[in-house]
């Protein structure tokens, strides 16, 4: 396991070796907010049940790392096979000389369109920051607004006070939320025209019918896709944001079942599925996701923030551009620290990110360099995991 913490965010990765000399392979492994369980998993569970097993036969080993929990589809053990998975399409790479995209059909696009994170404490601010991307060559932006005195989702916080609450914690309340946010498509629309592609995410923070309401509100601003309007509690609803308007919708980023995703998409709910692929349990269920999705005329939107490992973001990118039914994909940009220890990270060009032409990745990682950030006990001494946002009165918002 190589856990590491060189853009702040904490990253997992499994490296799986075999028998012959300078054969191994990296998998993702991931999970920011609970990362210290997922080592245990891999290393008390899946490497003495994997142990002197071929490396060679993925979809088998799959199926019995999932099997063998008994119970399954939780984040944690997910993540774990997950870590499992990429590693062995790794090593198949590798003993290939290919990079995995060849392994699987090759190219079917020349590199994956992407959307940056254009975010601030105010309008002006997120105008500024989506234009810095749009002089990059970007062509997508996701567009987040602080809210003064409260805890936005993917913006910077306001320098106002916080608003009076009856709890110190951070507060958060979705109808001002909502009007900001509305205010906010309306501004970048005037500011930035009718060229560019904006993008909103909701972060499942208000209820069914705020979400409805709100995105049938959104509809004139004729956005690439509003994302999670609605918790993986409430996907029950997602029928009446349907019924109501026809703002394209992303969902998904915190699947980790099948049972959540299936219905969405033959019912054709959503229009992007934005799973983690990590969390899905790697490449190899990612990918039958895609093809699902694709005979439902749903299209891919991977979720690729920080807390996804370079390897991770390298397997989104190879299903990006062997997927027919890509739709877009979202982008992070590497610091250097990272660069440092994850060697051929994705390259990002005017706008577009593009796959390694390397083996197996395509990404070597230094250990030794991995070894100088290693993890905090982060924000509050929670060890990644999240703090707690509440409304006015106290109530718990989902994160
Ligand atoms: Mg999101």
């Amino acid at each position: 396991m190589i856990e590491s913490q060189p853009a702040g965010v904490r990253l997992t990765v499994v490296k799986v070796t075999t028998d012959q000399d300078g054969l191994y392979g990296y998998g993702c492994a991931t999970f920011t907010q609970r990362a210290d369980l997922v080592k245990p998993a891999v290393e008390k569970y899946l490497k003495p049940f994997l142990l002197n097993k071929t490396t060679d036969r993925i979809e088998g080993i799959w199926q019995s790392c999932y099997d063998s929990s008994y119970w399954k589809n939780g984040p944690v053990l997910n993540t774990a096979i997950s870590g499992i998975d990429m590693a062995l399409w790794d090593i198949k790479g590798r003993q290939a000389g290919m990079p995995v995209y060849q392994l699987v059909g090759g190219k079917c696009r020349e590199a994956a369109d992407i959307y940056g994170h254009a975010d601030g404490p105010d309008y002006k601010d997120v105008v500024e920051a989506a234009k810095r991307y749009l002089a990059q060559g970007f062509r997508n932006v996701r567009v987040q607004v602080g809210i003064p005195g409260m805890a936005g989702y993917g913006a910077g916080r306001t320098g106002d006070a916080a608003v009076k609450a009856l709890h110190d914690k951070p507060v958060f309340e979705p109808a001002v939320y909502i009007r900001r946010a509305l205010k906010l498509l309306e501004v970048c629309r005037q500011e930035l025209g009718e060229e560019v592609e904006l993008l909103h995410d909701m972060h499942e923070r208000v209820s069914p019918n705020e979400a409805v309401q709100f995105c049938k509100d959104a509809e004139k601003f004729k956005l690439f896709f509003m994302e999670d309007p609605l918790s993986p509690e409430d996907l029950g609803c997602f029928r009446q944001i349907r019924q109501n308007c026809a703002t394209p919708i992303a969902m998904g980023e915190l699947f980790n079942s099948p049972h959540e995703w299936i219905a969405l998409i033959g019912e054709r709910l959503i229009d992007y599925i934005r799973v983690h692929v990590s969390q899905t349990g790697g490449f190899t269920p990612a990918r039958k996701i895609a093809v699902l999705a694709e005979m439902f005329g749903v299209k891919t939107a991977w979720h690729g923030p920080g807390d996804v490992s370079p390897v991770g973001h390298m397997a989104n990118v190879t299903l990006d551009v062997t997927c027919h039914n890509f739709g877009i994909q979202e982008y992070s940009p590497f610091n250097d620290r990272t660069q440092e220890v994850f060697q051929g990270c994705p390259v990002m060009k005017d706008g577009y990110l593009w796959v390694s032409e390397k083996p197996g990745w395509g990404i070597e990682v230094d250990e030794k360099a991995a070894a100088k950030f290693p993890f905090t006990a982060g924000r509050n001494n929670l060890n990644g995991g999240w703090g707690e946002v509440r409304r006015r009165d106290g109530t718990v918002i989902k994160q």
